[in-house]
């Protein structure tokens, strides 16, 4: 099993992938809390797995994968809200009129429908006909801050899945030092050294809101080295470190590594001893073990 590209939670994780095998995935989903780019994120799996051709979807190997992760796949159309964050009632008629075209390559057509906003109960009502009775081969994924702003019947005809508190996009400047040390501390796990984790994970002492950023895209890179070990297709993403993870440890161990990263985000968020926690990132992760 592929994991999605997001950080969502475990039991999020196995109803979408249980509605997604149950070969019965409901047509109309709304996606609702965390960040947008959480939401997007989780939108594009789910889309990317609804197109895919394999039994295990989304496999992320076929033709239908490999297009929807690149983001140029024929059959999944994103649509967005205008400039001023309007959701016109144009763009909900284009989806209405466009919907009963069959899909160009894959046996699905999906429309990931973004807001950051309310939609308007005239675009809502427009779409509302078609999310009841849409083609069997079309999936409606409606990715929003909250699905109480929606109407009563556009939620009564989907599916919710909610990934939690509403959150902000993380600060820039934050992201791309927790991308940079989450890199130093996977390069430090398949070092020579044992001392390497250390080493790297003292940043950490007087940082804890460094350590809860860096901890999520850590447990990405491991998910994608666990990608690259099973599909032996190169991950562009992180400078090369899930790829290095991917060709030098085992499936196992990079499966250990992937519940160690949810014990210590677990371990965060229960407010566990925070130096402990710290102490057995180093003991989870020291290289060689
Ligand atoms: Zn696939």
């Amino acid at each position: 099993m592929i994991y999605f590209n997001t950080d969502i939670n475990m039991s999020l994780g196995e109803d979408i992938y249980a509605a997604l095998r149950s070969g019965r995935f409901p047509h109309s989903v709304i996606i609702e809390g965390g960040s947008g780019s959480k939401r997007m994120s989780l939108s594009k799996g789910i889309a990317q797995a609804l197109v895919c051709s394999s039994d295990e979807s989304p496999c992320g190997v076929c033709p239908h994968c490999r297009k929807a992760a690149a983001g140029i796949h024929p059959d999944i159309e994103l649509c967005e809200e205008d400039k001023k964050g309007n959701f016109t009632a144009n763009t909900a008629r284009d989806i209405v009129n466009s919907v009963s075209i069959i899909p160009n390559e894959a046996d699905s057509k999906v429309y990931i429908l973004t807001l950051t906003g309310e939609m308007s109960p005239v675009s809502q009502n427009i779409l509302l006909k078609t999310l009841e009775e849409p083609p069997k081969y079309a999936f409606f994924i409606i990715a929003c801050p909250s699905a109480a702003d929606l109407l009563d019947t556009v939620i009564s005809r989907s599916r919710v899945f909610s990934l939690g508190e509403q959150e902000s996009e993380p600060d820039e400047e934050e992201s791309s030092k927790a991308l940079e040390t989450a890199c130093l501390i996977a390069k430090a796990i398949v070092a020579d050294s044992e001392f390497d984790i250390v080493r790297e994970a003292s940043v950490f002492e007087k940082d804890k809101k460094l350590f809860a950023d860096t901890l999520p895209v850590l447990d990405e890179i491991i998910v994608e080295a666990m990608k690259v070990k099973a599909t032996g297709i190169r991950c562009e993403r992180f400078g090369g470190t899930a790829d290095t993870l991917g060709l030098r440890l085992t499936l196992a161990r990079l499966e250990k590594l992937e519940k160690a990263t949810r014990e210590l985000k677990s371990g965060l968020e229960n407010n566990r001893n925070y130096n402990l926690l710290i102490t057995r990132l180093c003991t989870l992760f020291r290289a060689n073990t």
